[in-house]
């Protein structure tokens, strides 16, 4: 077994539990990172905007160098947390002890976990002065841009991670498969040259591409590598560091990306022993440009060939669904599902599709009585809602008002002079039935969620307050 897989099969031994969600407060995290820096050296080397910490953490005592960076956009943190998986591996290696050893011997390695702590606090890409860090390695306005580039000048790294995610809606060039995990190796000139330093690093990716293969074969793609001059990796690429951004994409069902922080975890220290060993020697710049493209082409849900009437004709269009994540406290977020294309998308594809030849758009129904959501039948509310869903009702008011933005169940709620749209709106929310040629009701879509009448509801569903 390689590495790589050894890695990912005992991973469970390493993962760090304390943090397990995509949001959390940057204590809640330096928190969990104190004990496990324990054994290595951890410095505060400058504050945010705001006045918070911005740590490093330094691993290792050989001469080869490398330097981490993670959440310099503050809304993608699956990288931080792989991070505290990374020291915890070092910390208590299991059977990889002398692997650890050899590694610590070879090279010293150097992360900054959460870059952006204010950011990370509101779960927003910019920070708190409204800078994207990854537009400031030119001006280096904002003070965490300054610690970024000081670090790069005092450690002077060999090789150099970015670390972000992406939007879910990335697809591999051509196919519907997410990009799960995306790669470049940034250019650091407008004529984007390949000298030593930047063929190393493709290298490298064509490596850990191959490795990834294994586990999510078809799910890795390449980033768009247009020179910016103003982003981190372009710059530190120009240092003659061998600079690679990581992208953590999608899978279906990991709400938490905990399988993209997995996927992470194992790259990481795959890539530390190749830099290590030279492994990335056995791959071609040429192997790094056949990696396929990312896309962004898709949706949440893709509904194929669907009726729409409107004034006595009938049309017959696809329609795509994406669902906006929308915070709600330090650590949940709730689904609002809009309409966000109508028309032919034969060369795009949907997490979940349907081809709904044979069914049309019918506007949902609101249930005339209003729900009582204090009352004992609150208990029963699941199967109510089954039942009204089934007979066509997305919308329901509730006696005395309701003031949570959201519901943890596929309805809405809604005042009393709501007219529901007769059909579905671009840019609004996703709420529709489809029915079939007799008017039996076949699919329902509610806010976003697609369901089948009859089949269990769509994981982690919820309906909006519309009131
Ligand atoms: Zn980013």
């Amino acid at each position: 077994m390689g590495l790589f897989q050894q890695l990912f099969s005992q991973y469970d031994q390493y993962h760090v539990p304390r943090i397990e969600t995509n949001r959390f407060p940057p204590e809640q995290y330096y928190a969990a990172l104190k004990p496990l820096a324990e054994p290595f050296s951890r410095q505060q080397i400058g504050q945010s905007v705001a006045g918070r910490p911005i740590y490093a953490v330094t691993l290792g005592t050989g001469p080869l160098k490398v330097l981490l960076w993670s959440q310099m956009h503050g809304n993608e943190s699956t990288a931080s947390r792989a991070i505290l998986d990374i020291l915890h591996f070092f910390t208590y290696p299991k059977n990889l002890a002398s692997f650890c050893k050899g590694l610590l011997e070879e090279m010293t390695i150097c992360i900054v976990p959460v870059l952006n702590p204010d950011g990370t606090a509101r779960f927003q890409r910019r920070n708190a002065l409204g800078i994207d860090l990854n537009r400031d390695a030119r001006a280096f306005t904002a003070p965490e841009s300054q610690v970024l580039r000081q670090v790069v000048a005092d450690f002077a790294p060999d090789f150099a991670f970015n670390l972000h995610d992406q939007r879910r809606f990335y697809n591999v060039q051509g196919t519907r498969k997410p990009s799960t995990i995306a790669f470049l190796a940034p250019a650091y000139n407008a004529g984007e040259d390949i000298d030593k330093s930047r063929a190393t690093a493709m290298q490298l990716i064509a490596f850990l591409r191959e490795e990834l293969e294994g586990i999510i074969p078809g799910q890795v793609g390449l980033y768009d590598d247009t020179y910016t001059p103003r982003a981190f990796g372009d710059y530190v690429q120009g240092t003659r560091a061998s600079t690679i951004l990581v992208e953590a994409g999608w899978e279906k069902h990991d709400r938490e990306k905990e399988f993209v922080r997995k996927l992470n975890f194992c790259l990481l220290i795959t890539a530390f022993a190749a830099i290590a060993n030279r492994g990335y020697n056995s791959f071609f710049v040429t192997d790094y440009q056949r990696i396929p493209m990312n896309d962004e082409r898709l949706f949440d849900v893709l509904i194929r060939n669907v009726q729409l009437n409107a004034a006595g004709a009938v049309y017959n269009v696809d329609m795509g669904i994406s669902r906006e994540e929308i915070s709600d406290g330090e650590t949940g977020y709730y689904s609002r599902g809009l309409i966000t294309d109508i028309g032919d998308l034969r060369e795009w594809y949907g997490f979940e599709e349907l081809d709904a030849t044979g069914l049309q758009v019918k506007a949902g129904k609101v249930l005339p009585e209003p729900v009582d959501l204090k009352m004992r039948a609150v208990k029963k509310l699941p199967e109510a809602v089954a039942t009204m869903l089934g007979q066509g009702y997305l919308f329901c008011k509730v006696k005395d008002g309701f003031a949570n933005r959201y519901v943890k169940l596929p309805v809405n709620i809604v005042n009393d002079g709501f007219t529901p749209p007769a059909n579905p709106e671009f840019e609004q929310e996703a709420n529709f039935l489809l029915t079939d040629a007799d008017g039996k009701i076949k699919y329902l879509v509610v806010n976003g969620f697609l369901w089948a009448v009859g089949k269990p509801w769509p994981e982690n569903a919820n309906g909006l307050n519309m009131s």
